[in-house]
């Protein structure tokens, strides 16, 4: 045991310390360890008796800091996965550096009133589904919208969209705050950047030339303030550890251990329950994604290859190699999907009047794309296009994200995902989903699979383990509490837990149904209520079970409970979003306005969580 003896803090200093310590891991530990050591250095500017340890380094940097300097910058990010939100703190960090003073806020704790007093402003946003910003910028979006929204005639703003462009609403939530801000009144300072999947360089390039746009004259002089560097000797401790960090360019390949069917017999769909070894070397936390990188089917190459009468053994260029057409179909590039870029840029080798008639109707086109896949383009527009041409227009292969259903506690070494096949039929052709069909043809033992973790800050299991959990899912939605609820079965002491699950039918699509009940009997598991929405004659959903047992909804609520929602964002977690409101407004005997305000306080203080695609 660590005692306070020898040490120069106080018991209560040192007790609050340790019980922050505890509830570190490794990673956050060593990265306050580097944060504290660059602590040090401002206590030697208010701290005389510091003074003894500093260095002539310090001396220059104090004596260059010209607080008055200083302009004010606030960034506003709105992140559901935490790439906003790490981009946000990466230009946070910039900024500081060419002395800026920085008011970094998520979107969901920033104070809307706030906004009226903002001179510079940058807004970091993604976008989501059919345009929509992430939950915790749903708030301040309406705001802007609404008549509270105030004249902005003093600030100067800059707005970095996020977004997926294999969705028609491309980067939406991005373009609604830049169009709104200026309507307001606000100076629009640089373009708008919309950033697709592959944001890194872009946004790096914007966070730039943005910081350099917002240095007017009156940022004089003050130096960085290194966080690391200020004592000798002070390395960045989280550089001197050697670990592989596996990503989106640098995946790790998880050996397939195991595959499940979870769908019973007779039923027409297929959800694919995948277990891979992670041989320890991927970290995660219940709540995380797995971002999964898929290659194309050999049936489709070859029905791109046939249609576009190229043969696959033609060498092309791509990406620095010199690989074969058949090559870098398989693994360089979307074919199961097509986008208004990709059309436009087709458009270019094809320049058809039809076609061209099709891109100047958004409504019509976005119509033709959905379900549509590159053979369909080179089908309904035939054209000559060589090997090279090709694979201009196409996008590159991008990864899919599943939430993990698997706890680490629970499965040490392994990341289990679960996985609704994509199957259809459009355009007179059977189409399949990439990666949810690449999954369920995986190998086990002689195939790996490319992954690595997407971390998921919004959607956490509350850090105190004894408060209660409601979560409601549907469908694949089920995911996240297989981890969640693995997870508290491991933790000594977990609180209450209650889980409503919906699917079609209770036959075949009751998923991880043992699991479950063993959860209940060793009382891992409080409570479970599930909603099957085509046993009976009435449809029956997971909003309908919640409003059945709204009084003790409400009171596990009142005693702290957190609440999760994960599914389909469009109709599910609206509706159950809905539901909540009517339990609370019948419950508390309250306005409907106040139940509102009790749901969004929820919100705020992070006690409703989403994890919805
Ligand atoms: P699904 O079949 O779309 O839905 C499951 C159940 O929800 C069905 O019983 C369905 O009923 C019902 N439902 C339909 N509309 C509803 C509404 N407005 N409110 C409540 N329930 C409703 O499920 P799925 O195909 O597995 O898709 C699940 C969704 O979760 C997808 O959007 C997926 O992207 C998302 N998701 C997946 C993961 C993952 O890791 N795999 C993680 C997070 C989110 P009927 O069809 O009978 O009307």
């Amino acid at each position: 045991m660590i005692t306070n003896l020898g040490s120069p803090l106080t018991d209560d200093q040192f007790q609050q310390l340790t019980s922050l310590v505890s509830g570190l891991n490794r990673d956050q530990i060593i990265w306050s360890s580097g944060y504290l050591a660059g602590a040090t250095s401002q206590s030697t500017y208010t701290n005389t008796e510091s003074n003894a340890i500093q260095t002539e380094q310090q001396t220059d940097i104090i004596n260059n800091t010209d607080k008055s300097s200083t302009k004010a910058l606030t960034i506003i990010y709105g992140s559901r996965t935490g790439n906003g939100e790490m981009l946000a703190k990466k230009m946070e960090e910039i900024a500081k550096e060419k002395g800026f003073k920085v008011n970094l806020q998520s979107a969901a704790s920033y104070k809307t009133r706030d906004l009226q007093n903002e001179k510079n402003l940058v807004v970091i946003v993604s976008t989501h589904g059919d345009g929509v910003p992430p939950f915790a910028a749903r708030e301040l979006h309406e705001f802007i919208y609404s008549k509270r929204a105030p004249k902005l005639e003093n600030t100067t703003f800059a707005v970095l969209a996020l977004g997926d462009s294999t969705y028609y609403h491309f980067c939406k939530a991005g373009v609604d705050f830049d169009n709104q801000l200026e309507k307001l009144g606000g100076k629009r300072l640089v373009q708008r950047a919309e950033c697709d999947v592959d944001f890194e360089e872009q946004a790096d390039k914007w966070i730039k030339d943005t910081l350099s746009a917002f240095s007017g004259p009156e940022i004089t002089a003050s130096k960085p303030t290194p966080q690391f560097t200020m004592i000798a000797n002070a390395k960045p401790a989280n550089k001197s550890v050697e670990t592989v960090r596996y990503s989106k360019k640098n995946p790790f390949k998880a050996p397939v251990l195991e595959k499940i069917n979870l769908n019973g017999k007779g039923s027409d769909r297929k959800t694919i329950h995948i277990e891979l070894s992670t041989d320890k070397a991927l970290e995660y936390q219940p709540g995380d994604s797995a971002g999964v990188i898929p290659v194309n089917s050999v049936e489709l190459i070859n029905e791109v290859l046939q249609t576009s009468a190229l043969s696959g053994d033609t060498l092309v260029e791509t990406n620095g190699k010199r690989i074969s057409l058949r090559e870098a179909l398989y693994s360089e590039y979307e074919l199961s999907k097509i986008t208004k870029d990709v059309v436009g840029k087709y458009f270019i080798y094809c320049p058809n009047p039809k076609l061209k008639k099709l891109i100047e109707n958004p409504e019509k086109l976005q119509k033709y794309l959905h379900g549509r896949d590159v053979v369909d383009l080179l089908t309904d527009f035939p054209t000559k296009v060589n090997a090279e041409d090709l694979i201009k227009f196409l996008k590159p292969l991008q990864p899919r994200y599943y939430s993990i259903s698997s706890s680490p506690l629970a499965c040490p070494g392994e990341l289990h995902l679960t996985v609704g096949v994509v199957e259809y039929e459009n355009a007179g052709r059977a189409k399949k989903g990439t990666c949810s069909s690449f999954l369920s043809e995986v190998e086990v033992e002689n195939e790996e699979v490319s992954i690595f973790i997407e971390s998921n800050p919004g959607f956490r299991l509350p850090e105190n383990n004894q408060t209660p959990i409601i979560m409601v899912g549907a469908g694949t939605g089920i995911a996240p509490y297989r981890a969640f609820v693995q997870h508290r079965e491991e933790l000594v002491n977990s609180g209450k837990s209650w889980l409503f699950f919906g699917n079609r039918n209770f036959e075949t699509e009751f998923f991880y149904q043992t699991e479950w009940q063993d959860f209940i009997k060793n009382g891992t598991l409080t409570k479970m209520d599930v909603a099957f929405s085509r046993d009976g004659d009435d449809k029956k959903y997971v909003q309908h079970r919640l409003l059945e047992n709204a009084s003790e909804v409400y009171q596990w609520l009142e005693e702290g409970a957190h609440f999760y929602i994960c599914g389909d964002m469009k109709y599910m977690a609206a509706d159950v979003e809905k539901a909540l409101v009517e339990i609370v407004e019948k419950e508390a005997s309250l306005s409907k306005e106040e139940a509102t305000k009790y749901v969004d306080n929820l919100q705020q203080e992070k006690r409703l969580q989403l994890d919805v695609y």
